[in-house]
């Protein structure tokens, strides 16, 4: 792999496509993941460079075109909206009673390197507001 000197690089230089990503590899125990969560729908697992110290990637194991956000289409309201209640269940799990931050990254301007739906879990520290 590549070494990227940061996270923006990193999304400025992915091509967005529905090609299978280093997500699959995730999903399918081909390379190691701390998996904190999983079921027969989702997969949960620790972002490889975290930001904060909990910082989870929720992610479909299906991806069904769901390369972001920007792709959804209405079949896709379960699995949004399981996405969403696993990033719940997981803050619970890892004991973020005072919050979190959820993120979706989208498309090279939000910053997006990886072409498979992922919801990001951040909690541990004080956020700030406006987001970088
Ligand atoms: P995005 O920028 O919203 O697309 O987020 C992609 C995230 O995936 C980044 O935060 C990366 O650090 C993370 N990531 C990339 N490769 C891996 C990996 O192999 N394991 C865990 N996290 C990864």
């Amino acid at each position: 792999a590549v070494a990227m000197a940061s996270e923006k690089e990193a999304a400025l230089a992915a091509v967005p496509s529905d090609s299978p990503t280093i997500f699959d590899k995730i999903i399918n125990k081909e390379i190691p993941s701390t998996i904190v969560y999983e079921d027969d729908k989702v997969l949960a697992f620790r972002d490889i460079s975290p930001q904060a110290p909990t910082h989870i990637l929720i992610i479909p194991k299906v991806k069904d075109g769901l390369t972001g956000l920007s792709k959804a289409e209405e079949r896709h309201c379960d699995i949004l909206g399981r996405l969403l209640y696993t990033a719940k269940l997981v803050a619970k799990q890892e004991g973020l009673e005072d919050g979190f931050r959820i993120v979706i990254n989208d498309g090279p301007s939000g910053c997006q390197s990886v072409y498979h739906i992922h919801v990001h879990l951040l909690g541990g520290r004080q956020m700030n507001w406006p987001p970088g």
